[in-house]
């Protein structure tokens, strides 16, 4: 009877060593932090089925330096890094960041007790949406995690010569906005910035700066400056090499000290005098046999973007006499080349591509605009060759897919400054106009196979894929708002290049 027992026990016991077949300890990899924290090796395993390595969330979670949640009954675990927190649900690909789905090519799995998350999720999802910054060496299986990850790092001080110069110090170089609308305050927005918040919090006065702070976006950092009526100049330095941004601030007109207005000078390549918005590009999205994005009632992208893109016309034309020039009229194919091309040949000083969002997600909503520049780690070229291949059929991908609809070069960094300035007066004047969400001014970097050789900004006007917003983009007082934030802009984009 004994005997016999546990000749039972061994057999449970060796179908234990069984069960667990679909999980595989295939390899390990070598992970190194520039934290502190002393080089670990972390297993990399392999799922049934699936063609990609896989990491442990426990693991996931002490390499982020992140706290974790299991959920056993919605099986879905929950990662806090910093502010964002991260949820990834067992059997899907999704992963939610701060209530915003986005897709991996791999699903995430539990075996064994453990939540396996694909290396994916590190290498492409946490670099994009945390502080931190992933390398991965796939023939040596090294990861290297780049600590708390700032690349704003430092703010000094000069004064002399009755001026005094920020500097605001990076380890790359950043596209920057300048925004002074609000008096006595200058507000600095780094794309892609990751500050060092504490570097940043300066209360004491230097020269005209009284005070100094930093915020950290999902996204983006920005620098606010409290600074003295007295100056009332403003110009920014950039310098690559080593990247800054030197902020420069001088004592100018004595009406704009009593108005509080600061003026910037010198900004972008252009500034020597000869951005003059004489003919605009207004590019109506797909056409033809593409019909972009369609909605649950059938409605198609493209007919929504030539409507808008047709009031646009009209508006600009009323309002500010300017010339425009469409990259369709009718309900035709255009390929991308030839859209930048006729915006090129006819010499247009600004180009604007209208387009519709969508999200497998109803609730999903909110206007945005894209300003593009070339993807600049590897993180960022990871996710762009992810939304190359993801192509249109993937419904999942489509609220990215836009953006490699219209492809920049190399040529659009000559024309940075002002895309970003002309994307924030878009986005600025929207929000007050429209009364939906602002999902914000976007960098995009996707690989170009045309430039505009000008200023070029995209819009994601609503989503058609939420039903209110459908109703919206189909109505002609709504697109006409659309039309008349689009021309608050560009006489913003006059004035500051005047
Ligand atoms: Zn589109």
């Amino acid at each position: 009877m004994v005997a016999r027992m546990s000749r039972r026990a061994l057999g449970f016991a060796l179908l234990l060593m069984l069960v667990p077949l679909a999980l595989r300890a295939a390899d390990s990899m070598e992970v190194v932090y520039d934290d502190g924290r002393a080089p670990e090796r972390v297993p990399l395993l392999r799922v049934d089925g699936e063609d990609a390595w896989f990491v442990r969330a426990s693991d996931v979670a002490r390499l982020l330096r992140a706290t974790q949640f299991w959920n056993a009954s919605s099986r879905k675990i929950v990662l806090g890094v910093g502010k964002a927190r991260i949820v990834l649900t067992v059997d899907t690909r999704v992963v939610v960041i701060d209530g915003e789905p986005v897709m991996m090519r791999t699903e995430t799995h539990y075996e064994d007790g453990s939540v396996l998350v694909p290396l994916e999720f590190i290498l492409e999802t946490a670099g994009q949406h945390t502080p931190r910054g992933f390398s991965w060496d796939e023939e040596s299986k090294r990861l290297a995690v780049g600590g708390a990850g700032f690349n704003v790092t430092q703010v000094s001080f000069s004064t002399a010569g009755g001026r005094t110069v920020v500097t605001l110090h990076m380890t790359e170089p950043l596209i920057h906005h300048v925004d002074t609308a609000t008096p006595g305050l200058v507000r600095i927005k780094l794309y892609g910035g990751r500050v060092d918040v504490r570097a940043f919090d300066v209360r004491e006065e230097r020269g005209f700066v009284e005070k100094v702070r930093a915020e950290q976006s999902e996204r983006d950092a920005f620098v606010t400056l409290d600074v003295s009526r007295e100056a009332t100049r403003l110009r920014v330095d950039r310098s690559d090499n080593p990247p800054q941004l030197e902020i420069v601030l001088e004592r100018g007109s004595s009406e704009d000290a009593e108005a509080g207005t600061i003026q910037i000078v010198d900004e972008g390549a252009s500034a020597a005098g000869e951005f003059v918005i004489d003919r605009i590009c207004v590019d109506a999205g797909h056409g033809g046999r593409d019909n972009g994005k369609e909605s649950g009632d059938g409605v198609f992208e493209k007919d929504v973007n030539l409507a808008i893109a047709r009031t646009i016309r009209d508006r600009i034309m009323e309002e500010l006499g300017i010339e425009v020039i469409m990259t369709r009229d009718d309900d035709r194919m255009v390929d991308l080349f030839e859209r930048t091309e006729i915006a090129n040949t006819a010499g247009c000083d600004l180009f604007v591509s209208v387009h519709c969002n969508s999200w497998f997600n109803r609730g999903t909503g909110g206007f945005e605009s894209y300003f593009l520049s070339p993807a600049k780690d590897e993180a960022g070229k990871a996710l762009q060759r992810f939304e190359n291949e993801a192509g249109g059929d993937d419904h999942a991908a489509a609220s990215k897919s836009d953006v490699q609809f219209i492809l920049w070069d190399l040529v659009q960094n000559e024309y940075i400054a002002e895309s970003s300035t002309f994307a924030e007066y878009v986005q600025q004047e929207m929000t007050s106009r429209l009364g939906i969400q602002s999902r914000g001014v976007k960098q995009a970097g996707f690989v170009v196979l045309s430039g505009a050789k000008m200023p070029a900004v995209l819009l994601e006007v609503a989503f058609l894929s939420n039903p209110a917003e459908e109703r919206l983009l189909v109505d002609p007082s709504f697109q006409r708002r659309v039309a008349d934030g689009v021309v608050a802009s560009i006489r913003k984009m006059q004035d500051r290049y005047r």
